[in-house]
């Protein structure tokens, strides 16, 4: 039987002091109902014969009933005024059985729980005026719109709730706010909408279905350690919250671009500007994010600042290194601590007797400049080293040579949508007549369909494990995969020139300082050229010029230095920084070659690097079979949650520069 208002005002009165807080009673009576457990155990051991009065149960419960009177013994900054003293908890203790029948605990339920029932969820913005008009006179108060709809709730205990979602507007202007975006109208023009950065709950479905933001968090916490992906997600929280309706991979993914849309824009700083469509999908959402913070790559937010022991070093010139009695021959120019103490030759040292330089090149500079003293101003610099690296995490492109365009379809697609035509041209790629009949591949002509069939082919007699073995051998240098297809009219099976299949991007290309911070990334088409990384590392400091790296470590280091040389002999990037490939390549290969020994240092081994391209290895099969836009989005987001998993790891070891006044320490 539950307690009525009559019994519970009494006892209220009989074991509470009048003048307590309401706030503490609420406190004692959640904590009373909690402990009714223990009393079970206490009553059952009562019942043996010869057991005392005050049993180990008995004596925990009068503990922490002692607490719930006294929560600010424990937390004195949370509970800032005092008990009424413990003789409130033994008074409550002494009576503890008639007490839980008297209040009808544990309920009429097996459980506890439901001692106090869950009030039905609010979904309303927490905003009181309009945004966009001046609030000064009250007349903008939000006001509600009449209809009120329910929808269900995946809340923060993963269980799905109903919930009243509200929605309020502007009565001189018409914006409506909803929990996590409020949409606006412009003169003339389609409805658009702002997110709501702090949004507690988003929307992931049309049709009335929002979660949580402690789910996207926890889709985000699976990303960075499981490296799963929006299928497996759903699949994963369906598993969990158990209850009906399954979580869609479409509820999944639209969680995923409504979150991180939100960790992005804000993170770059363009949250008081972004803007989009009202009611727009989740493709036109990532779209738009992606515009803004970059297409084919970008910044990651916050790197140009970061700086911490690991990567960021006082600069160090002649003079400090001569007033210290080191030894260093001609020339030393601003290095980081760890290259000194290395004591990393600027000639390889397995180089032997002295060979002539070779003939310099004209156009090219003779020498780094190098700085013997700290400038007059006082300001030393500081010195950042940089890794750069390719990686082969790729998306579809169209398969015509030389185009970049994404595909007008990611499921069977071979095109972009200016090249669909080449559908109805036979696909060996300089015959252009037409396909045989709509649909096929390629033209009448007997060699080409043959062609075609064979290249389809290729696997089908084969098992997995066989076509792991013919991948193997080709590895060991066997004889190559391709070389089974047959020539065609004297070209070679593998040189044949075909759109069977949609073309790829070439390499992922990622830039971090040396304590493992991502920087910014861009993609390489068809090949890893200098030209290509020239403008990827152009790109990237194009709006933080004074932001770049004394120190540039990557592994083809030559030939992109003497591609920037032969661009412009005063590239602004041969006064900054200084290229460095791993040792390996400046022992083994151009030792001998003038500018790799002026300019090229060996760079010490990375594994951060290493660290950064295992971790992106586990989204490669994910990342492989997205559209250009999920791509870039997705890439945007790992490299902003490695970032931050960087720097947490950063904060942990202590590494971070922190000036007298104990702020974070920035460049
Ligand atoms: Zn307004
Ligand atoms: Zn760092
Ligand atoms: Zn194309
Ligand atoms: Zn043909
Ligand atoms: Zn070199």
């Amino acid at each position: 039987m539950a307690v009525s208002v009559y019994n519970f005002i009494v006892f209220l009165q009989v074991f509470f002091p009048g003048g307590l807080s309401m706030q503490r009673t609420l406190y004692v009576i959640a904590i009373l109902a909690s402990i009714y457990p223990l009393f079970r155990l206490h009553r059952n051991q009562h019942r043996e014969p010869r057991q005392p009065p005050a049993t180990g149960w008995y004596r925990s419960i009068l503990l922490l009933l002692s607490r719930a009177f006294h929560p600010e013994r424990n937390d004195p900054e949370l509970w800032l005024d005092e008990g009424p003293g413990d003789e409130y908890a033994q008074a409550m203790c002494d009576d503890l059985g008639q007490l839980y029948e008297f209040l009808g605990i544990p309920g009429s339920s097996a459980g506890h729980n439901n001692f106090f029932p869950e009030p039905r969820t609010i979904l309303v913005t927490s905003r009181l005026t309009c945004i966009f008009c001046p609030a000064s006179d009250g007349i903008y108060s939000l006001r509600r719109r009449r209809k009120v709809s329910t929808v269900r709730l995946l809340d923060s205990n993963f269980r799905w709730v109903k919930a009243d979602l509200f929605i309020a507007y502007c009565r001189a202007c018409d914006a409506e706010y909803y929990p996590d975006r409020i949409t606006y109208r412009l003169p003339n023009q389609p409805r658009r909408e702002r997110l709501e950065y702090g949004a507690k709950v988003l929307r992931v479905s049309k049709h009335g279905v929002w979660m949580d933001r402690r789910i996207a968090f926890t889709q985000e916490n699976s990303i960075l350690r499981f490296h799963s992906g929006w299928s497996n997600f759903a699949e994963w929280l369906s598993d969990t919250v158990g209850a009906k309706p399954r979580v869609t991979p479409r509820q999944s993914q639209r969680l995923y671009f409504e979150h991180f849309a939100r960790r992005l824009i804000s993170a770059h700083g363009l949250a008081p500007t972004f803007s989009l469509p009202s009611n727009s999908s989740s493709q036109v959402l990532a779209d738009t994010v992606r515009e803004q913070i970059g297409l084919d790559g970008g910044v990651v937010a916050g790197a140009m600042e970061h700086g911490c022991m690991d990567c960021t070093h006082l600069k160090r010139y002649k003079s400090d290194l001569v007033a210290t009695g080191a030894s260093l021959g001609d020339r030393i120019d601003g290095i980081a601590d760890d290259l000194m103490e290395n004591q990393v030759p600027n000639v390889p040292a397995t180089l032997g007797e002295e060979m002539p330089p070779p003939p310099m090149q004209t156009g090219i500079p003779f020498e780094p400049e190098q700085q013997e003293f700290p400038p007059q101003n006082g300001c030393r610099g500081y010195v950042r080293l940089a890794v750069m690296d390719g990686k082969t995490i790729k998306h579809k492109i169209c398969s015509v040579d030389l185009c970049h365009k994404p595909l007008e379809n990611y499921k069977n697609g071979r095109f972009c949508e200016d090249h669909l035509d080449l559908r109805d041209i036979c696909g060996i790629v300089p015959c252009g007549r037409a396909v045989h009949s709509s649909g096929a591949f390629t033209c009448d002509n007997a060699a080409h369909k043959d062609w075609h069939v064979k290249y389809l082919n290729r696997f089908s007699r084969m098992s997995f494990p066989g076509v792991q073995r013919v991948i193997r051998r080709q590895l060991g240098g066997g004889p190559s995969l391709r070389a089974e297809l047959p020539d065609l009219n004297g070209v070679a099976g593998a040189q044949v020139s075909h759109t069977f299949r949609a073309g790829t991007t070439y390499c992922l290309q990622t830039i971090q300082w040396s304590c493992g911070c991502p920087i910014a990334w861009g993609k390489c088409y068809r090949s890893e050229s200098s030209s290509q990384v020239l403008a990827f590392l152009n790109r990237t400091w194009e709006h933080h010029p004074n932001s770049k790296p004394s120190f540039i470590a990557y592994d083809d280091a030559c030939n992109l230095l003497r591609h920037i040389v032969t661009q412009d002999a005063n590239s602004p990037w041969i006064r900054t920084t200084k290229f460095i490939v791993d040792a390996w390549h400046y022992i083994g290969h151009r030792a001998t070659d003038v500018l790799c020994r002026l300019w090229c240092n060996p760079a010490p081994t990375n594994e951060t690097a290493e660290q950064l391209n295992a971790w992106l290895n586990g989204f490669e099969a994910q990342l492989r079979q997205m559209s250009a836009t999920n791509y870039d989005f997705c890439v945007h987001v790992l490299m902003f949650l490695y970032k931050e998993m960087v720097e947490e790891r950063i904060l942990k070891k202590q590494r971070t520069y922190r000036t007298n006044s104990g702020a974070r320490w920035r460049r």
